[in-house]
């Protein structure tokens, strides 16, 4: 596809998903109350057919299933009814990346977590060795690796049916279609840095992972929710040792934790917005 053809097709993109969001608005909103719930909705990468990365013996797919149900478990414990926690999968089945936002956008979420795995190509020296967490917001990639890692992500679209109309010839392989993360800035970014921050520490700080501090990318999944909304890479399966981590159910006890730990000091700089209810 020629490039001025690419770009069209992106700007086409773009408003649809505009209109969509602006559909949204025309709600009235009333007072929020002391009793609004925190809407959380938390996004397990991968599942059925798409395994996302593996290890020797693991699958991402399996891990981000457990730690997000582990997160979901912990918050509606810790909080009762000040939160509710969507999930945008609960089981093993595949999602597919624009169901993901719309789940969280149709429930109204206050913030978007999305849980995954890092890894980096075979050929890659030095791979058994890599480690740590790094919480990711919408943007331009500063970096080749940081493009990579969004790269890897959004190819997921691939495995859905007639992906290439509904991402309206977004090719996950091209590093030219990116430049849609720049134009577009997300309304939300600086509460999802302000998020991200949060996550990164309690990562590091909690779980004790090492810091690869929180980055920027163009993830698909980040720019369909309306929601300020972060994707974190737990750490590094192509390291054995990390595999090994991810294995035990304290670990991942210990990751989900970490995340309340933010999701809870979020909250309170963020409370929940005012309800908003359909016009009859
Ligand atoms: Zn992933």
């Amino acid at each position: 596809m020629n490039k001025h053809l690419l770009f069209g097709k992106l700007r086409h993109f773009a408003a649809a998903v505009a209109i969509v969001a602006s559909a949204a608005v025309e709600c009235i909103p009333v007072s929020a109350g002391e009793n609004t719930p925190f809407v959380l909705a938390i996004d397990a990468g991968h599942g059925g057919r798409d395994l996302g990365t593996s290890g020797r013996r693991l699958h991402e797919k399996n891990v981000t299933l457990d730690v997000a149900r582990k997160l979901r478990d912990i918050a509606t414990e810790r909080l009762g009814d000040s939160i509710r926690v969507v999930m945008t999968r609960d089981k093993d089945e595949f999602v597919g990346l624009r169901e993901r936002a719309a789940i969280a956008n149709r429930a109204g979420a206050d913030l978007f977590i999305s849980i995954h795995i890092n890894s980096v190509a075979r050929r890659t020296r030095g791979r058994e060795r890599l480690k740590g967490t790094s919480v990711y917001t919408l943007g331009l990639h500063k970096s080749e690796a940081n493009l990579s890692v969004a790269m890897a992500e959004n190819a997921v679209i691939e495995l859905e049916e007639d992906f290439s109309e509904t991402y309206m010839g977004f090719d996950p392989a091209l590093s030219e279609s990116y430049i849609i993360f720049e134009l577009d800035q997300n309304r939300s970014m600086e509460q999802s840095l302000e998020m991200a921050s949060l996550a990164q520490h309690f990562l590091v700080s909690h779980a004790g992972r090492a810091d690869r501090e929180v980055r920027q990318a163009g993830f698909l999944v980040l720019w369909a929710t309306r929601m300020p909304s972060v994707l974190v890479e737990l750490d590094f399966m192509c390291n054995p040792d990390i595999e090994r981590y991810f294995q035990k159910d304290e670990s991942r006890k210990e990751l989900a934790e970490a995340l309340f730990l933010a999701v809870d000091a979020y909250r309170r700089i963020h409370p929940p917005h005012p309800i908003e209810i359909q016009p009859q």
